[in-house]
């Protein structure tokens, strides 16, 4: 079996979640591979990133040059084709960044790619089976992945349990030198962060989040009452941003806030891997769309068949009694 490698995603010195959803898809492609982690940057923040995913991966390549202070995926894409074997398994997160780097990569080494992976199935002839989501999630394509040469894959961040394990005691390897000449055409200018608004939605345990099923304008009134009777903050999908019904600062998702509840209501939310790739921490997801068979449903960990409008009044009314 060729080696796998894990992209770990990280900000500020603090390791995406993804992180170890990476290592469980690993051992779903061959259990008991030792799994190396890739922990791309400079500064302190990566070096600490790298000890910390030590403790979960046996071996941790740090590569860390000035230059991948900000991850540029052409950057990267060239650090990765320098080390890594061609027929190696590479692992990265379906956000943002991983849409970026992936498919570039797969085709630089040669290897199949597939983004999206929601579930792995195992072994099979020779080849592993690969679930990917498409249509918005309403359709889930089952694919057989021929081995032996390179793959890339995409697994969406939230779809696999996280190996919380840490049982490693791996250690951490310093492949800066021999990541090569790197040069990239697109220059990383500056971060700029989300405006935070009226509410910070990053910082509520309890999420009341209302989707293009709302309707109408007057009725988000009806999600505020219930978020109001509930001690929560009302987020939203980004259609509700594009009617300018809640400002941008209310948007979850991978072009909006990355939140952490508790407790996230997703109401008459569809469930995009763009939405729910904002949802971090494995949340208590309660979902009611009018759709029996809407994707957000295989995400969520109570899912009420429903008309929100008819429903959020009525939950409204048993919290207040
Ligand atoms: C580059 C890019 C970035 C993006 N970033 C984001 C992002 O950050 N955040 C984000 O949310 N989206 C983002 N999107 C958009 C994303 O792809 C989806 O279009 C969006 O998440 C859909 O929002 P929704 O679930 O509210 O709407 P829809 O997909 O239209 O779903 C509405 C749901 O409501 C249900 N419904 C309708 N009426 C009722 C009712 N009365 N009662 C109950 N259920 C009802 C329907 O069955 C449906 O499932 C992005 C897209 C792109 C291309």
């Amino acid at each position: 079996m060729a080696q796998i490698f894990a992209y770990i995603a990280h900000k500020d010195g603090v390791a995406d979640d993804s992180a170890l959803e990476l290592l469980s898809v690993a051992q779903k492609i061959d259990a008991g591979a030792d799994v190396t982690a890739l922990v791309v940057g400079d500064g302190a923040g990566v070096d600490g990133v790298a000890s910390e995913m030590a403790a979960s991966y046996k071996t941790v390549w740090k590569i860390a040059t000035p230059q991948l202070a900000y991850p540029n995926a052409e950057l990267v894409r060239q650090a990765f084709v320098n080390l890594l074997p061609a027929d190696s398994v590479v692992l990265i997160p379906h956000d943002t960044f991983g849409m970026d780097l992936g498919p570039g990569l797969a085709v630089k080494m040669a290897s199949t790619f597939i983004s999206d992976v929601v579930a792995i199935e195992g072994a099979e002839g020779g080849g592993l089976k690969v679930v990917r989501q498409e249509y918005s999630g309403m359709v889930s394509t089952h694919n057989l992945v021929e081995m032996g040469q390179g793959l890339v894959l995409n697994p969406r961040p939230g779809a696999f349990a996280p190996d919380e394990s840490k049982a490693a005691g791996g250690e951490v390897v310093d492949k800066s030198g021999e990541a090569g000449e790197l040069s990239a055409k697109r220059k990383f200018i500056e971060v700029v962060e989300a405006e935070v608004g009226d509410v910070d939605i990053t910082k509520s345990d309890v999420l009341v989040s209302i989707g293009r099923g709302i309707e109408d304008e007057d009725n988000i009134e009806l999600a505020e009452e219930l978020a109001e009777a509930m001690g929560a903050v009302v987020s939203c999908s980004r259609p509700i941003v594009d009617a300018k019904w809640l400002e941008k600062s209310r948007q979850v998702g991978t072009s909006g806030q990355t939140v952490k509840p508790k407790v996230y209501l997703a109401l008459g939310i569809s469930g995009s891997f763009q939405h729910m790739g904002g949802i971090k921490g494995n949340p208590f997801i309660l979902a009611v769309n009018k759709n029996p068979k809407a994707p957000i449903f295989q995400m969520a960990d109570v899912g009420v068949a429903a008309d929100i409008l008819e429903f959020i009044p009525e939950l409204t009314e048993k919290l207040d009694e």
